[in-house]
């Protein structure tokens, strides 16, 4: 089999592109609740996050038991968030592109193995970044079995997106440095305080490692655009950007255990860039920037060639 026989039945494979897409979104959802409480993703089977109630199958389809119960847990009524919904939708979109934008354009006589293979590791980052992007927009922080799990991933595997392994290896590293040296380091030497994390580093890292260094500077710079015309648009709309609740509650946590004397809360609060609270003034805000890279990153996944065109250098 080749690849160019699925043509004859490509509904049929679009609609299975997109469902797949919905269920692993579904798993995404665990990841993106039980990751930063620091939960298994695999056990205990999915239960109200309310009132802890078992969910049934029927009520745990993707998208559609959402839509059936309004949004609603059936056991207690708790207001399930859209979120769920959003990124199940996102996954079963996401797979669909990919089918339809990358493994399409391979040629006909591609092995069906190797097509398959393509789409899986694309959608396994696909999926990587619609979790980061969340679970850092919440906690501000990217947890590193996605940041350099992925690169590891990508470093393994740089034949299904036609590069050679130096490529992904120099990519990745100018990915950690082009970040690391300017944001972190030099950045405090400046001004006393970080511009970045290093999660935003080993994302960027990630980046080059799957699509080589062209990818780490796209995501950096689309990236930093798509930052900076969000920070506008919550400002044009809230008046100002707050930090994530997440951030603020797990703060004052710790410096209620740190007052009570917790050893081990005292040190965290002081090594983490956010156990204090932000400075007033637009300039002190904190926004997560590992969103706006994830974006820039599926873009490149998705329409690299198209961007390449109209971008000379890269
Ligand atoms: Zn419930």
């Amino acid at each position: 089999m080749v690849l160019a026989q699925l043509e004859l039945s490509v509904w049929f494979v679009r609609a299975v592109a997109f469902v797949w897409g919905c269920l692993w979104a579904s798993f995404v959802n665990v990841v993106v609740h039980r990751v930063p409480r620091e939960m298994s993703v695999v056990r205990p089977a999915s239960h109200c996050p309310a009132c802890g109630a078992p969910v049934r199958a029927w009520d745990n389809l993707p998208v559609v038991s959402w839509l059936v119960l309004r949004g609603r847990a059936r056991c207690c009524g708790a207001r399930i968030s859209p979120r769920y919904v959003v990124v199940e939708l996102l996954g079963g979109v996401l797979s669909l592109g990919i089918v339809e934008v990358v493994v399409r354009a391979l040629p006909g006589d591609t092995t069906l193995v190797h097509a398959g293979s393509v789409f899986l590791a694309d959608f396994a980052l696909a999926m990587a970044l619609v979790a980061a992007a969340f679970i850092d927009a919440e906690h501000m922080y990217l947890p590193d079995t996605i940041t350099i799990g992925g690169t590891l991933f990508g470093l393994a595997t740089p034949g299904l997106r036609g590069i050679g392994f130096g490529d992904a290896a120099f990519g990745a590293a100018v990915g950690f440095v082009g970040v690391w040296l300017p944001f972190i380091v030099g950045y405090k030497a400046l001004r006393g305080r970080s511009g970045m994390g290093v999660g935003d580093a080993k994302l960027v890292m990630l980046a080059g490692a799957w699509f080589g260094w062209p990818g780490a500077a796209f995501a950096l710079f689309a990236g930093a655009i798509q930052a900076t015309i969000g920070a506008v648009v919550l400002v044009l709309v809230q008046g100002r950007i707050d930090e994530p609740e997440a951030v603020r509650k797990d703060r004052e946590a710790l410096t209620l255990a740190a007052a009570e004397g917790d050893a081990e809360a005292k040190r965290a609060l002081e090594e983490d860039p956010l156990g204090t609270a932000p400075a007033a003034g637009i300039m002190a805000a904190r926004l997560p920037f590992g969103p706006f890279l994830c974006l820039a990153m599926i873009e490149w996944l998705l329409a690299a060639e198209w961007i390449q065109s109209r971008v000379g250098g890269l």
